[in-house]
């Protein structure tokens, strides 16, 4: 085996919001224990490596972002190999192995990846194991984990074939050249979302550290009768099981306390990708009645002074802060609830054994800790395995440490599923649930990921209203739970709804409001904006709009904008218009009555609603949601859609409705051209190609 040491293969990650590097990171980590060397570079980095000339294997971590697209990293690199140009045999020499990471519950899922697999392929390169495609909507770590463990053997059996080949063209001269077309390595891994029972044992391995303890060291197994798991309780078997956990992440990241008093950095530094605007909250709108599901409510922005510009269709973000009393609570926990307002100096360890280990871009160098936990870590994140692993080096309770290594371990991959991710754990759960884990201040820099700005759709049009913006949004509301005894609101929405209360409730004495107007605040935002949900350039295209819930929010902005043009340009042509809407109750939610005011003066064509919660007397019972109402209209929508070459546009939950929207419309087009309904579906795609078909959805 010794032949087999420190022999290297390439490593390339192209990530968007650093998990496909973190990913490769651990990769890089393992292969030292396996006598492996990677040589890992981000994939934009395209002076320091050379697929033209590259020997050894490579192994590819790809996320996938926007609307199916690879990350902005790998922008250069696709562009690069999808040179038409370059001929089939182009990387012929190149063996590979790819790690996709996605969210299926987008339309392209793994997209980025899938694009960078095809095209090696189609270039003549060649897999040595077989390509993982990790679901985030499920857990990366489903998939992620079990390719990991499996790569190590395809890489071991990827060398042996590279050695034997370089030997026989050492022998036989000129026969190399048919060798090296030499079979494809496959290794029958199903690597989908149910392998979480997948097991790979590697008795060699030193990787990880295998752990086995007695039953009778733990505190936390069911002694008293309990049977059944929980987030701090463990049951036999995994109570009784020796552990594979991940290896230790080496520490990075160093932090000083400094006596120095300052200004904390602006909101604007933290954000590299767009120039931020502070603006002020000039009205708020309660939207649906008090007795509605969801609260949903509507901002108003004053962008006047400013020079944030936007189209309706555009989407912008919020820069949003943690919850006030959740940073609290962290710092007494952390023991510095004394130093929240002290500087704090953040620089990378010295001599730290983490590979390429940089400065955090979302953290500055230098600002107070209350500034970092407020406006920089996403501390609600669930926390990944390997956070879970450095958790358990600070966790001093037998019991506790046990049930942590537990949670990080192979054998507790579905304990970690149900008791962390699904049940939506963040750290402040975890350290309730844990009393006697204390983990530095370093660690949490670590391991949290970046608080991400959220997003939000234009629900108005400049024209109609210059100098202002409008957005919807539903407060979103978690309720307790077992790990979490008190509900909670969206990190963004709750804040929102906090700040801007006194707009809504004018008259309720608050220290703001006494005596006078409520003062007017002002929240930072930056453009998001897109290429393609936009109106059709040409004003007589036809086309639908389906907005269930705040999916409306755009498509106001786009009437808004329509009427006004309208008005604008009498003598323009204008196409038909279709909206249909849905929400639960009719009373509660229909969000904007005024629609009506579109219908009559011409803005829009047709509007169709339906109302999911409501009783109904009629006879035959009303469609429930937009897509039954769409398929009552499957010719006009045939018509406008394929006849006239008119848009489709979707706006609003992707889980639940954007779905079932598609496949009406795959019914519709099946049933009008006649068409089986995997051609329908090729002719959607086809649609969506075209941009015509457009999307906006979120969770
Ligand atoms: P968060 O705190 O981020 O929580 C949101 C999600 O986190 C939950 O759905 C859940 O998956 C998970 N989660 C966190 N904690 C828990 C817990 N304790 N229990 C269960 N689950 C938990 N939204 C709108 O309302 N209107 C819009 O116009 C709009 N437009 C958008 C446009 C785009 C392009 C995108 C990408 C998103 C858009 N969104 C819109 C969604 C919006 O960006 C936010 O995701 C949403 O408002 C929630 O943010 P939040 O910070 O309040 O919630």
């Amino acid at each position: 085996m010794c032949c087999d040491l420190k022999r290297r293969f390439l490593l390339l990650y192209a990530t968007q919001k650093g998990q496909a590097k973190a990913i490769a990171e651990e990769i890089w980590q393992q292969a030292g224990a396996h006598g492996l060397e990677a040589d890992m570079h981000c994939i934009s980095e395209m002076d320091k490596y050379n697929l033209e000339t590259e020997k050894d294997p490579v192994v590819i971590v790809i996320s996938t972002t926007g609307t199916g697209d690879p990350p902005d990293t790998a922008r250069k690199f696709v562009k690069k190999i999808q040179d038409t140009t370059l001929p089939p045999d182009h990387f012929a020499h190149l063996q590979y192995g790819l790690l996709g990471l996605g969210d299926s519950e987008y339309t392209f899922f793994c997209n980025g990846g899938k694009t960078v697999d095809r095209r090696l392929q189609e270039l003549g390169a060649q897999h040595f194991y077989d390509t993982g495609l990790a679901d985030d909507c499920v857990g990366l770590e489903l998939v992620v984990d079990p390719w990991i463990d499996g790569l190590w053997l395809a890489l071991k059996e990827a060398f042996k074939l590279q050695k034997e080949r370089e030997s026989m063209s050492s022998i036989v001269d000129g026969v190399s050249s048919s060798l090296s077309a030499a079979p494809q390595i496959v290794h029958e891994l199903n690597l989908s979302s149910e392998v979480q029972n997948l097991k790979l044992e590697d008795k060699e391995l030193g990787s990880s550290d295998v752990l086995t303890q007695k039953l009778v060291d733990i505190n936390l197994v069911a002694s008293t009768g309990d049977t059944e798991p929980s987030l701090v309780r463990s049951v036999p078997p995994l109570s009784q099981s020796s552990l594979n956990i991940p290896a230790l992440p080496p520490e990075y990241i160093e932090v000083q306390f400094q006596d120095t008093h300052g200004e904390n950095p602006h909101l604007s530094s933290l954000i590299s990708e767009a120039t931020t605007f502070e603006v002020p909250v000039t009205k708020a709108v309660q939207l649906t009645s008090k007795d509605a599901i969801k609260t949903a409510l509507l901002l108003e922005l004053d962008i006047a002074d400013t020079d944030f510009d936007y189209q309706p269709g555009d989407a912008f973000c919020v820069i949003c802060p943690n919850n006030v009393n959740e940073v609290q609570e962290l710092l007494q926990i952390l023991g510095l609830s004394e130093k929240g307002e002290c500087f704090i100096c953040v620089k990378v360890k010295q001599g730290t054994k983490k590979k390429g280990a940089t400065h955090p871009q979302h953290i500055p160098e230098r600002s107070t800790l209350k500034f970092i936990l407020t406006w920089c870590l996403e501390i609600r994140a669930i926390p990944k395995k390997a956070f879970l692993r450095a958790l358990v080096e600070c966790t001093s309770e037998v019991g506790e440490k046990r049930r942590l290594q537990e949670l990080c371990s192979r054998q507790g991959a579905s304990d970690y599923t149900r008791f962390i991710r699904e049940s939506n754990v963040g750290l402040l759960d975890l350290l309730h649930a844990f009393p006697s884990c204390k983990p530095s201040l370093n660690l949490l820099i670590e391991h949290l990921p970046k608080l991400q700005a959220r997003s939000y759709s234009v629900s108005s049009s400049n024209l109609y209203q210059p100098g202002k913006l409008r957005f919807v949004f539903s407060i979103v509301e978690f309720p307790a739970c077992p790990t979490r005894p008190v509900s909670q609101k969206g990190v963004c929405t709750g804040w929102l709804a906090e700040l801007v209360a006194p707009l809504l409730h004018p008259n309720k004495n608050t220290p703001d409001t006494e005596g006078g107007s409520p003062s007017i605040e002002k929240i930072p935002i930056f453009a998001r904006p897109n290429n393609t949900f936009h109106l059709p350039a040409d004003p007589s295209v036809p086309f639908v709009m389906v907005g269930p819930g705040t999916g409306i929010s755009p498509f106001i902005g786009f009437l808004q904008h329509r009427q006004k043009l309208r008005e604008e340009h009498t003598d323009w042509e204008f196409g038909e218009t279709w909206l249909f809407f849905g929400c639960r109750h009719q009373d509660r939610d229909y969000l904007f009555k005024q629609l009506r005011c579109f219908l009559e003066n011409g803005t829009l064509t047709h509007l169709k609603v339906c109302f999911s919660r409501d009783s109904s007397t009629a006879e035959v019972a009303p469609p429930k949601y937009v897509q039954d109402v769409i398929r009552l209209y499957a010719k006009e929508v045939a018509r406008v859609l394929l006849t006239e070459r008119g848009y489709f546009y979707v706006c609003g939950d992707k889980k639940h409705m954007a779905d079932g929207v598609s496949d009406a419309v795959v019914d519709i087009i099946s049933m009008e051209m006649e068409v089986d309904k995997l051609e329908a579906m090729k002719i959607l795609a086809v649609l969506r190609e075209a941009k015509r078909y457009l999307q906006d959805v979120w969770t």
